[in-house]
This record gives C-alpha cells, sequence and structure tokens, in this order.
C-alpha cells in the first residue's frame, strides 16, 4: 500500500530512464539534473495573467463605485 503512494510520487530519470522520485533536484543512479515536478515556479505568463486580470477586476470595482457614487447623488 505505502509503494503504491510511492509510486504515485516517482517519475522516470530523463537521463538513464529510472524510477526516481518527482522531489528529487538529482538522480541517484545517474546524478542527472531533474525538474522537480511538484516545485515548479508559477509559469511566468501565467503569473502575468493572474496579475492583468487581478488588475481589470480591481478597474471595474473602481468604475462601478464610481458610477454608483455618481448615479446615487
Ligand atoms: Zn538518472
Amino acid at each position: 500500500m505505502s509503494s503504491d503512494r510511492l509510486e504515485k510520487h516517482t517519475v522516470l530519470c530523463p537521463h538513464c530512464g529510472q524510477p526516481v522520485l518527482d522531489h528529487m533536484t538529482k538522480c541517484p543512479h545517474c546524478g542527472g539534473e531533474l525538474t522537480p515536478a511538484g516545485y515548479q515556479p508559477m509559469d511566468e505568463t501565467k503569473l502575468k495573467k493572474i496579475k492583468t486580470i487581478t488588475f481589470i477586476v480591481g478597474m471595474v470595482i473602481a468604475v462601478a463605485v464610481l458610477v454608483l457614487y455618481f448615479t446615487l447623488r
């Protein structure tokens, strides 16, 4: 059962094809560099998109508040 769980966290080393844990940055079999799947930094384009969406939502709220302010006067 525990090996099942472990298997979900293993990836195949792109250098030697041996199973390695997905959070490892270095292959224990061949010493090749690995990209840890679970600890990847956030995609920069994704981050930009989120920032843009946050900005647009903020603008919409600001405009809505202004419109409400002027229509309720
Ligand atoms: Zn390897």
